[in-house]
């Protein structure tokens, strides 16, 4: 049997889980498929300006298995891009550090830590519209041995 792949640190989730081309019904387009874990290591490499090395251990992960996820996470953006395909982020091995609300009124992100209970209302707008934003990328959210 395969070793289970270590479940990985993210930041947080992305502000939306799907980009597409404008004005092209979703019926049309391919999809490309980018998992959680893979979207955080462009985060980490590309948006952070991380090394390798730095950013492996901030995803809990090897710096050879860093370098892959990020190498298949580069080139698949690359073919949504060239290809003009819907990117869709979802699935993985991850657990966020933190749960994540955006308020459904005022659109804005709030967090609280991953133990404290729901955000039931925006600190910005009062609305009680929330809704949790690490729930939208399979799994629920949740890394199936740490329990969220
Ligand atoms: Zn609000």
């Amino acid at each position: 049997m395969p070793r289970r792949k270590k479940c990985r640190n993210l930041q947080g989730p992305p502000g939306c889980n799907s980009f597409k081309p404008k004005g092209i019904p979703g019926k049309f387009l391919k999809k490309v498929i980018i998992s959680l874990d893979e979207y955080e290591s462009i985060r980490l490499a590309d948006y952070d300006n991380l090394d390798h090395e730095g950013a492996a251990v901030k995803l809990g992960v090897s710096r050879s298995v860093f370098t892959r996820l990020v190498d298949t996470a580069r080139k698949k953006v690359a073919v949504a891009l060239i290809e003009g395909c819907e990117l869709s982020i979802e699935g993985g091995e991850y657990h966020f550090q933190k749960k994540y609300f955006r308020c459904m009124q005022c659109y804005r992100i709030s967090e609280t830590g991953i133990d404290n209970n729901d955000l039931t209302d925006c600190p910005y707008c009062g609305s009680y519209n929330m809704h949790n934003l690490n729930t939208d990328f399979g799994l629920k959210g949740q890394c199936r041995r740490h329990g969220y």
